[in-house]
């Protein structure tokens, strides 16, 4: 990997970064949309590449149950097999056996799962991530670690923290003998909980082997934390993690949640939100989500955004005309779905812009003004941004702040 931080925000943690890997060059910020079963759901992986993605997430497990490794070393790896032939990166597994599997037992060999096909008692190591991840190719390989939720207390999240650092040493050692670290790239996962404390001593010992990892990622939150706590974690991680490593924050996809990132040194993010949402029919836009399915889209007949470049709104496909098939038809949620990706990326892409031309607290004003309109600021991007020095209220003394996490979105009730 190459990676060369090319412009900094005088005011803010941001920075734009071009990454460069096996399969070509993506520049940082960036949002990954997330391929599950080696596609994004609805789309050609030639309709994602004609909306401008250079890097997409596939998950493990998925890929590891079906198509399953033979299949894929036979394709020569996940890259022919979907005929993406621009970057990928691949998460380790771990994070699908916690959530999906509900007999999953954690020990210091491994994850010990029942498979989902037979039954039988099946164990995940870290070394055995790092090989299915070998045998996937991705560009970006992700550690195994133990992943805890976010809402968890007590002496099982300084477990997971302090296990986490010994199964990345694993990964790594792993990952080292079997000759592949030069074309694909191996992240750590900085866990620790919403502890401070923990977070500082997974940060030290992480940071420590910093020579054997090519860039970091932050796991372990977006599990329904009160957002108040997110940022400051997010912000913590990203100021002590080494400047000449790329930052990942695993989970993130809101468009606020995003910048927010973004303004406190973060360079990567992944999630299935944009994606998702868009089969439920709600469109992302700049002046906040649209829930297409709802009746007073049924007579409006412009497109979901006037100015948007993406293959739906510049065929002139109106609100309407959406709100009439979305329950009906597939090519609908197509449609949406590749809106929503071009909303992600022109998000991610006026970001980049904004700090190269050294005018990036003013995108974000303009942003967060557009996007909440008259519902107010959410309080934690207020907080988050003015640690790093921009103040959303200023200049603005009628301005609307809402307590808590935030707007209960139009989607709220749906995705
Ligand atoms: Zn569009």
């Amino acid at each position: 990997m190459q990676f060369e931080v090319l412009a900094r925000c005088p005011t803010t943690r941001a920075r734009v970064s071009k990454m460069t890997l096996a399969h070509g060059t993506t520049m940082l910020p960036t949002f990954m949309p997330v391929a599950t079963q080696a596609a994004i759901k609805g789309l050609t992986a030639q309709q994602v590449e004609a909306l401008g993605v250079t890097l997409i997430l596939n998950n493990t497990y998925h890929l590891n149950l079906r198509p399953g490794i033979k299949v894929l070393q036979e394709a020569g790896g996940a890259h022919k097999f979907q005929g993406w032939k621009h970057n990928l990166l691949t998460d380790s597994g771990g994070f699908q056996l916690v959530s999906l599997s509900k007999f999953t037992k954690i020990t210091e060999e491994g994850a010990m799962f029942a498979s989902p096909f037979t039954g039988e008692p099946t164990m995940l190591t870290p070394e055995e991530s790092i090989s299915i991840q070998h045998a996937i190719g991705a560009d970006i390989i992700m550690q195994l670690d133990d992943v805890v939720s976010s809402l968890t207390v007590g002496p099982r999240v300084e477990e997971a923290s302090e296990r986490s650092v010994r199964w990345l040493d694993r990964c790594i050692a792993h990952h080292k003998q079997s000759g592949r670290r030069e074309v694909q790239n191996l992240f750590a996962i900085v866990q620790g909980g919403l502890s401070p404390e923990l977070r500082d001593r997974c940060l030290d010992e992480m940071i420590k082997r910093k020579d054997e990892v090519a860039g970091y990622a932050i796991g372990g939150l977006s599990g329904g934390e009160e957002k108040d706590v997110f940022w400051r974690i997010i912000a913590q991680c990203a100021q002590r993690l080494p400047d000449d490593r790329p930052r990942y924050s695993m989970g993130i996809g809101f468009a606020e949640d995003l910048l927010v990132c973004v303004a406190l040194g973060v360079d990567m993010a992944d999630c299935v939100f944009p994606t998702r949402t868009a089969r439920f029919g709600v469109a992302l836009t700049f002046k906040g989500p649209l829930n297409l399915r709802l009746s007073k889209h049924a007579k409006s007949f412009e497109p979901i955004e006037a100015d948007c470049p993406c293959p739906t709104c510049s065929s002139g496909v109106s609100r309407a005309a959406l709100h009439h098939s979305v329950t009906l038809e597939t090519a609908t949620a197509h449609a949406i779905t590749q809106h929503n990706i071009v909303f992600q990326a022109r998000v991610m892409g006026g970001a980049r812009d904004a700090i190269m031309e050294t005018r990036f607290p003013e995108y974000l004003r303009t942003f967060f003004t557009n996007y909440f309109g008259d519902e107010g600021y959410p309080e934690w991007c207020v907080n988050a941004l003015r640690s790093v020095g921009v103040d959303l209220l200023e200049g603005k003394p009628n301005a609307k702040v809402q307590k808590g996490d935030g707007v209960k979105w139009e989607y709220s009730d749906v995705a």
